[in-house]
C-alpha cells in the first residue's frame, strides 16, 4: 500500500504486513462541539485506515490525542477552562461515538502527559536546542537546519511566531509558557508555574505511545505550519527519526469557503448526524479524496443520500455474483493512496450481496445491507392496502398509500405480496 507524504512530496510505500504501523493524528482542541470537517480528520480517516490495514494483516496502533491545554480554551472560558475542557471532551466522545467506527487505540490528553513534556523540554535545553526567557522556554529554530522542509519554506523566510521581544530570534517558538492571570490551570516545572506549548504536546504524546520512530503522522492541511514543522524540529533535534510519512487531509468547505469557527460557517458533527444520519455522512466523506477539499452543502449531501439509497436498493433485489477480480479492483483503489471516490465507483457496480457488504464494512457502512423492519402498525396499513386493491377499492388503497408515505414508508407490490421500504 502507498500513501502520499507531504514531507517527501510523493507516495510512500508502507512496509510489508504485519508492520507494525503506528499512526498518530492530531486530535481536537476541546472547547466546543467538534465540527464536521475536524471529525473527518480525527475520527473517520484514521479509523478507516485502521480497518483497511487490518484486512491486509497489519498490526496497527492509532493514537488520537485530546488537546485540553490551549489558548483557545483559556480564551473561551477565562478562569474556568478546566471545566470547559472536561465538558467538551465528553461531547467529543458522545458525538464521535455516533459515527460507529470504533475508537482510536489510545486517546491521551495533553494534561496527563505534562511530565513527559517537561522531560523532553529539559533534554532540548541540555542539548542547546532551547533556552529560558524568564518563565518561558523557547525552541532555537536556527539550531535545526531542516526547519521549513515540511512546509516548503526557506529558513530565512520563516515568519515570526508567538511574539516576545525577549526571544533570541523572532522565529523561535514556545515550549513552555509561564502562567498568566486568567489561566486557571498550571503545572510546576523547573522554570516555574506554567503550562506546555501546543507543539511539544504532540511530540511527547506520539513518542510516548508509538516510540521515537513510527510510520504515519496525520492531521489537517492547516496543521502543516507551524504545528507539524515544530513537532519535527523538536523530535528530530533529539536524534529521533519521528514519523516517516506525513498525511495531511484536505479541508471541508461550505459553498466554496473553508469551514471555520472564525468564519461562522462551521457545522457541528452532532447537527450533521441529527440531520443526515451516519450512513449518509460517511458516504459523503467517501466522495472526496482525503487529500482534496470537500464541499459540504445541501446539494452534495443530497447526492450522498441518493448514493446510500442506491446501495440499500441493491440488497432489496436478488444477489448476482460479481465477475472475478472485483475485490481486487477495490483493493487497487485503496492501496493507491486510499482513493475512496474510486472505491465508491467500483462498489456501485456490485450486485453481489456478500461482496458489497464486505466492501461497505471497511467504511463502517455494513448497515446499508440491513433492511429496516417496519413496525406493526405500518405492516397493518400495508396489509389493508393490499386487501383494498384485491377488492378493487382503489380509492381506499390510494388513501392508505398516502398514509404510509406520510409515515415514511413505501409499499412496493412484488410477486406474492408487498415489500415495505423505508423512505428517507
Ligand atoms: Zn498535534
Amino acid at each position: 500500500m502507498r500513501v502520499y507524504s507531504t514531507l517527501s512530496r510523493r507516495k510512500e510505500e508502507l512496509p510489508p504486513p504485519p508492520g507494525p504501523i503506528g499512526m498518530y493524528f492530531c486530535g481536537p482542541t476541546v472547547y466546543q462541539r467538534i465540527h464536521v470537517g475536524n471529525a473527518f480528520a480525527v475520527s473517520v480517516l484514521p479509523l478507516w485506515l485502521k480497518r483497511w490495514l487490518k484486512l491486509h494483516g497489519y498490526e496497527t496502533t492509532v493514537v488520537v490525542n485530546i488537546t485540553d491545554i490551549n489558548d483557545k480554551i483559556y480564551d473561551a472560558a477565562p478562569g474556568a477552562s478546566a471545566r470547559l475542557a472536561d465538558d467538551a471532551t465528553r461531547w467529543y466522545y458522545e458525538d464521535t461515538d455516533r459515527l460507529g467506527l470504533g475508537r482510536p487505540d489510545i486517546e491521551p490528553t495533553a494534561a496527563e502527559t505534562v511530565p513527559d513534556q517537561i522531560a523532553m523540554i529539559e533534554e532540548l535545553i541540555a542539548g542547546g536546542f532551547a533556552y529560558r526567557v524568564d518563565g518561558d522556554v523557547y525552541f532555537r529554530v536556527s539550531r535545526f537546519p531542516d526547519y521549513g522542509r515540511l512546509s516548503g519554506q526557506r529558513l530565512d523566510k520563516v515568519a515570526e511566531q508567538e511574539p516576545n521581544p525577549l526571544k533570541e530570534d523572532a522565529r523561535d517558538f514556545a515550549l513552555w509558557k509561564a502562567n498568566k492571570p486568567g489561566e486557571d490551570t498550571w503545572w510546576d516545572s523547573p522554570w516555574g508555574k506554567g503550562r506546555p506549548g501546543w507543539h511539544i504536546e504532540c511530540s511527547a504524546m506520539s513518542e510516548k505511545h508509538l516510540g521515537p520512530s513510527f510510520e504515519i503522522h496525520g492531521g489537517g492541511l492547516d496543521l502543516v505550519f507551524p504545528h507539524h514543522e515544530n513537532e519535527i524540529a523538536q523530535s528530530r533535534s533529539l536524534g529521533h527519526e519521528y514519523a516517516r510519512i506525513w498525511m495531511h487531509n484536505g479541508m471541508l468547505s461550505m459553498g466554496g469557503e473553508e469551514m471555520h469557527k472564525s468564519v461562522g460557517n462551521d457545522v457541528s458533527l452532532r447537527d450533521a448526524l441529527d440531520r443526515w444520519g451516519r450512513e449518509t455522512l460517511l458516504v459523503f466523506f467517501m466522495t472526496g479524496h482525503w487529500r482534496k477539499p470537500l464541499d459540504f452543502s445541501d446539494e452534495t449531501m443530497g447526492a450522498a443520500v441518493a448514493r446510500a439509497d442506491g446501495f440499500r436498493e441493491v440488497f432489496r433485489s436478488p444477489s448476482t455474483p460479481a465477475p472475478t477480480g472485483a475485490w481486487e479492483r477495490l483493493a487497487a483503489a485503496l492501496d493507491d493512496d486510499f482513493n475512496t471516490p474510486d472505491a465508491l465507483a467500483v462498489m456501485h457496480e456490485w450486485r453481489d450481496h456478500d461482496l458489497l457488504r464486505r466492501g461497505l464494512d471497511i467504511f463502517g457502512l455494513a448497515a446499508l445491507a440491513e433492511q429496516e423492519e417496519a413496525p406493526a402498525e405500518i405492516v397493518q396499513l400495508a396489509e389493508r392496502r393490499r386487501d383494498a386493491r384485491a377488492a378493487r377499492a382503489f380509492e381506499e388503497a390510494d388513501v392508505l398509500r398516502a398514509e404510509l408515505e406520510a409515515a415514511g414508508w413505501e409499499a412496493r407490490d412484488v410477486a406474492g405480496g408487498f415489500q415495505l421500504v423505508r423512505k428517507r
